[in-house]
């Protein structure tokens, strides 16, 4: 949004590049020759204009013939000064219009791909009003931050999903016990729109992008006293809000549950623990009736999902159990990822075994028992699900939570700081293969498989209404194992393509084992960066410089560089590091698609790029045809948006 657009592409350059064009079709190769290799990452030559001088004039070229001929003292200087044009002038006006392009058509298929899942949406349920529901989620937004400040989160339990309260939940209990408390004051909302919808056979989804100012303090429980931020000076802040709902919900003619009503009878919802109306009895955040708040995340970790993206053995898991879906199981890892923190704070294994099948919470307690290590603020920057494997007689899932908090060793009664961190763990779930999904659940990621019953206590591990286990597969998905990214084999690769409408000679064939970057954010690809600029120790000023524009350009706050650069001298910047020439590739495209954000790749981030891929292995001649071919091809693609729109 800050970024400055180059005016629209046809009035400066057209005319130029007409004329220079028709008039240099004897010189076209010199002068293609040079364009093209002193901008190499600039995308394609002139390939694009030869439509142009074809049909262009003739008239022009004996024009300027007979100039040359009759009167050389203006036609030669004029020839060079042209030559020059279309090479300096030239070059960089194709390159700005491609850049604009880019930056245009990106735009233009974020919205109309947003316009046609809406209209998908507005087909099963006439009645949504986006302005309506944008007003709506002000107001949970709102309720929410009041129920976090003053660390209840039951008047908001309604209508956010189990994997956020959870995350609420033991966020709360960890300030308890470090004595404070987070209050948000003076909260203002100063902006909220959709930013993209989604929309399935297992859920509708709309992702709100909210930007809203507050006075962020923290305040300690025993006397009130401020202890950050005492100054009490405002921020700005951005994040994503999800919200789902089942495709058989409509929108309510009446107060939902953002309102305090059960969308079900009507009642009055009270503040309540557990979800369930206390007058017709239904669990009322499961997504069915109503809107249902399944995500918070921060502008810099957000990014649009590519349609295209394809998750190892999705399609064959779905053909077998038509009601799995991947929003119930990034949820059930959200709600691993706090269990498994608020065991470790706590000591408590039972509070993992609920979940963990018994190979699983044996390998945490022998973890725990060795050392005792926590993490203060720990925040979760994504969740993604890697992959399905269909198997007998367990089928598996695996969900990678990236996160980040920092480390303390407890020894005795002292807690030692070691410093940020930056991890990535894989949260692999196991199920029987004959298990199937129940479509009425929708979200309830953390209820009893059999009956819906929510389990009376955290440490609860099998139903007490009707006795199933919560924890061995025998009906939902048990917790199987824990691990580092950086130690997490992808289960039998197999290869795929990636899919892109209407694109001839797709650059990077995408093949599952690389798809962790089709979904990079600007954060995420900040922190590999990092990883790659840190792998001789330290960080130098070029590499500085390129990090601090990288982070404007995306709106991350520059603190972030330090607290990468910080873990990554501890040792504790644990992101995936690409581990194949496919993977190196992969992960080198998606910085590239990251750099052209804003429609081209500048000569400095062109200088870290190849400077990286000499780390991942890459020559910088496959640095720069890939920076080319990217280019090129998301190029195409906004042209093709940009048509498909003026259609
Ligand atoms: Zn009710
Ligand atoms: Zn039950």
């Amino acid at each position: 949004m800050k970024r400055s657009l180059i005016p629209p592409s046809d009035s400066p350059w057209m005319p130029r590049l007409a004329a220079a064009a028709a008039l240099l079709c004897c010189l076209a190769s010199y002068a293609l020759a040079r364009a093209g290799g002193g901008h190499s990452y600039s995308g394609g030559g002139f390939s694009g204009g030869g439509s142009i001088h074809g049909s262009g004039g003739s008239g022009l070229i004996e024009l300027w013939i007979w100039l040359v001929m009759s009167h050389p003292i203006i036609g030669i200087p004029a020839t060079l000064l042209l030559i020059y044009f279309l090479y300096a002038g030239g070059g960089k006006g194709r390159s700005m219009y491609v850049g604009h392009t880019i930056v245009r058509g990106a735009a233009t298929q974020v919205e109309s791909e947003k316009l046609t899942r809406l209209a998908k949406i507005k087909e099963r349920d006439p009645a949504f009003d986006e302005n309506a529901l944008v007003r709506r989620v002000i107001n949970a937004f709102l309720k929410i931050q009041t129920a976090w400040s003053a660390q209840d989160m039951s008047p908001a339990r309604a209508f956010v999903s189990d994997g956020v309260m959870e995350r609420f939940s033991i966020q709360i209990a960890m300030q308890k016990a470090r004595g404070m408390r987070n209050q948000m004051e003076r909260v203002e909302v100063r902006d909220a729109r959709i930013a993209q919808a989604d929309s399935d056979s297992h859920f509708d989804t709309v992702h709100f992008a909210v930007r809203a100012t507050a006075v962020d303090t923290d305040v300690l429980l025993k006397d009130g006293s401020t202890v950050r931020n005492s100054g009490k000076t405002q921020s700005e802040f951005v994040e994503v809000w999800s919200f789902l709902r089942r495709p058989g919900a409509k929108t309510l003619q009446k107060p939902g549950l953002i309102e305090g009503s059960c969308p079900s009878c009507g009642a009055p919802l009270q503040a309540m623990d557990a979800a369930k109306c206390g007058s017709c009895g239904s669990f009322v955040n499961s997504g069915e009736y109503d809107w249902v708040l399944a995500e918070i995340t921060q502008g810099e970790e957000w990014t649009v999902r590519p349609p295209e993206r394809t998750i190892q053995g999705y399609q064959a898991l779905q053909q077998r159990d038509p009601a799995f879906n991947i929003q119930f199981m990034e949820d059930r890892g959200s709600v691993a990822f706090w269990r498994w923190q608020m065991a470790a704070w706590e000591r408590k294994p039972d509070l993992l075994q609920a979940l963990a099948n018994e190979e699983c919470a044996k390998a945490f307690i022998a973890e725990i028992s060795q050392k005792h290590v926590v993490y203060k603020e720990a925040a979760v920057g994504g969740v993604e699900v890697l992959a399905c494997e269909n198997g007998d007689p367990f089928d598996r899932v695996h969900v990678q939570v990236r996160w980040s908090g920092e480390r303390f060793e407890i020894a005795g009664e002292e807690a030692v700081s070691q410093g940020q961190s930056v991890m990535c763990h894989v949260f692999i779930f196991s199920r029987k293969s004959t298990v199937r999904t129940d479509p009425r659940h929708g979200l309830r990621s953390l209820r009893c498989p059999g009956c819906g019953a929510p389990p009376s206590g955290s440490a609860q591990s099998s139903c007490e209404y009707c006795g199933v286990p919560f924890n061995d597969g025998s009906v939902g998905w048990a917790l199987a194992a824990i691990m580092p990214r950086v130690l997490w084999q992808r289960p039998g690769i197999q290869t795929a393509q990636r899919a892109i409408p209407g694109a001839a000679g797709v650059p990077a064939a995408q093949t599952p084992e690389s798809d962790w970057a089709a979904v990079l954010t600007p954060a995420h690809g900040l922190a590999v960066m990092v990883g790659a600029m840190m792998l001789d120790g330290t960080i130098d000023k070029r590499e500085l410089d390129f990090a601090k524009a990288y982070t404007r350009k995306h709106n991350i706050p520059d603190s972030r560089i330090d607290q990468y650069v910080q873990a990554a001298k501890l040792g504790q910047l644990q992101i995936p590091r690409p581990k194949s020439p496919a993977e190196a590739r992969a992960c080198m495209t998606g910085l590239i698609h990251m750099c052209l954000a804003d429609g081209t790749v500048s000569a400095p981030e062109m200088r870290s790029l190849l400077a990286f891929g000499g780390q991942l292995g890459m020559t910088p001649d496959a640095v720069k045809s890939l920076a080319v071919a990217e280019r090129d091809f998301l190029y195409r693609r906004a042209k093709q948006s940009l048509a498909e729109r003026k259609n």
